[in-house]
């Protein structure tokens, strides 16, 4: 049989992760739930793709397997959560699979949500510098926007303590979430160290809750990025704080994306697509500790 199989990818929207496959020869498919968070989606015709393995990690889908069994191509698609799907059919030659994956758990364990954003540093606190002289407080403003956003698709209430290029205490900034009574604050910031050659993401956390949501994000961070983690501690400036009995009762999550100091990384964070990258994996963990009681 001859092969037809050109591309196997998945595109994300806030609704639907779509699995799309496109083939050059009319297709004949039949769709398997093997467990409840994985199918396998046979198609009558042999690959003329490479086989690959496609990590997506969007929230919803983990990963896609394209495979060829004999005469026929396998595409196994492995979920985080369980979720409705639907399936349409476009054109004839060439043909177009497309799977929708229903991600309305996501609405639904972040709308009304009130999240503070918090950038560090700014004006002229520039945080740390890398060696090709990115600067702390910029990088991490870009990813703010893009967490912003993001978890503005899902209808939270995300909100930045700081929008420009200035500089505030901590005060001021755990003030914005003690008069917005935010439910979770996230301070965003990146890791330095003498030696270049240390790389990865750490975090900083304040009392039980701060722990276990930042352990979920690192732990999306690190599947998502492939960025080694450097361990989680817990936060010793906090507690002199007036509002830090408010902030002890809701999760504070200090994370330092990467290592700005190691020049590989401070180049990844040149990249727009790897900032958006990393608010995906922030917005992942963040539905991690939302869902911890909730059966998806
Ligand atoms: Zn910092």
């Amino acid at each position: 049989m001859s092969p037809g199989i050109t591309n196997v990818y998945i595109t994300t929207t806030p609704r639907f992760s779509c699995l799309v496959i496109e083939s050059i020869k009319p297709l004949k498919f039949f769709i398997k739930k093997i467990a409840a968070r994985k199918y396998e989606i046979i198609l009558n015709k042999p690959l003329i793709m490479a086989p690959d393995t496609i990590c997506v990690f969007d929230g919803l889908v983990n990963t896609v397997e394209v495979m060829e069994k004999g005469q026929r191509s396998v595409i196994s698609v492995s979920l985080k959560y369980t979720c409705t799907l639907e399936v349409k059919l476009e054109g004839q030659v060439p043909a177009r699979l497309i799977i929708l994956f229903d991600r309305y758990f996501l609405q639904d364990l972040l709308k009304n949500k009130v999240i503070i954003i918090d950038p560090g540093h700014g004006g002229k606190d520039f945080g740390h510098r890398g060696y090709i002289n990115l600067l702390e407080k910029n990088v991490v403003m870009d990813i703010a926007k893009f967490l912003k956003q993001e978890l503005m698709n899902y209808g939270a209430y995300a909100i930045m303590t700081r929008e420009k290029d200035l500089a505030l205490n901590i005060k001021e900034r755990v003030n914005t979430a003690v008069l917005l009574e935010a439910e979770m604050f996230i301070s965003l910031h990146t890791n330095w160290d003498k030696d270049k050659e240390v790389n990865g993401a750490k975090g900083i956390y304040f009392g039980k809750q701060g722990k276990i949501l930042c352990e979920a994000i690192l732990m999306e961070i690190e599947k998502k990025l492939k960025l080694q983690s450097l361990g989680i501690k817990e936060a010793e400036n906090l507690s002199q704080i007036p509002q830090s009995r408010y902030i002890k009762q809701i999760p504070y999550a200090n994370i330092k994306v990467c290592t700005i100091s190691n020049p590989v990384e401070e180049g990844w964070l040149r990249s727009p697509i790897f900032k958006h990258r990393l608010a995906v994996a922030i917005v992942n963990g963040i539905a991690n500790y939302l869902s911890r009681n909730k059966k998806y």
